[in-house]
């Protein structure tokens, strides 16, 4: 794991910016994962994706999150803050296929999300994802009974055997009590950050540039303690 120095950071942002978010999430798994060649980090199972995402997010951010959702039983914003310690463990990562009532799944993947994004149907592409994940040569059931059960088993599995894969967070609203839970997308977490931490970087760049005559690399180059010194400084 490399760090997400103010120079990779910008790279990251700067190519990362206009891209759909699963291209963004691919090309910040390339910096979580600069030993996977690029060619295959497509066909990489999402929960070793978001989990290399989520050790790249504590390394550059720390162990700490800032999370909030609102209720979709009365509308009250919930935040609180997430620990690394309160999420699964992002080590016991897998790539083997997950079993389900006597099926063996592939794990859903960035590519397998791709083939998704022109359906507007929920559970159209459900289906499509549960289709694409069953070995080419079995069937689905035919029945639309049996087929919702089995979509429902893959979920479960999905989120017992590979949890990072699609995070869910429990919750309940302290405003009306309603207990739930919502999904935790890391990649569109980190990316906020990145995009936050990016426009600072750039602000910083345009005042110590103007300032001192420094170039883009040079401020760049400085530590964050002198970095901030030299604004404080300027803006004296
Ligand atoms: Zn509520």
């Amino acid at each position: 794991m490399m760090a997400l120095s103010p120079k990779r950071l910008l790279w990251a942002w700067e190519h990362g910016r206009r891209r759909h978010p699963i291209d963004r999430a691919l090309l910040l798994h390339a910096l979580a994962a600069p030993d996977l060649p690029p060619e295959r980090l497509a066909d990489q199972p999402l929960g070793c994706r978001n989990a290399a995402l989520f050790t790249l997010r504590c390394a550059a951010f720390g162990s700490r999150l800032d999370a909030w959702l609102d209720c979709p039983a009365c509308g009250e914003r919930l935040e609180f803050p997430l620990e690394a310690s309160q999420l699964p463990p992002t080590s016991a990562q897998h790539a083997e296929p997950l079993r389900v009532a006597g099926h063996r799944l592939t794990r859903p993947t960035s590519r397998h999300l791709a083939r998704l994004v022109p359906l507007d149907d929920e559970r159209q592409a459900a289906m499509q994802l549960l289709r694409d994940c069953l070995p080419s040569n079995a069937p689905l059931p035919e029945d639309e009974a049996a087929l919702t059960d089995l979509l429902e088993a893959a979920e479960a599995a999905l989120e017992v055997q590979d949890p990072w894969a699609e995070l869910s967070l429990a919750f309940g609203c302290p405003a009306c009590g309603h207990q739930d839970s919502a999904s935790f997308d890391i990649a569109d977490y980190l990316w906020e950050e990145i995009d936050a931490r990016a426009r600072e970087l750039l602000d910083d760049v345009h005042v110590l540039a103007r300032a001192y005559g420094w170039s883009e690399p040079q401020v760049l180059a400085l530590s964050d303690a002198r970095r901030t010194a030299y604004l404080e400084r300027v803006q004296a």
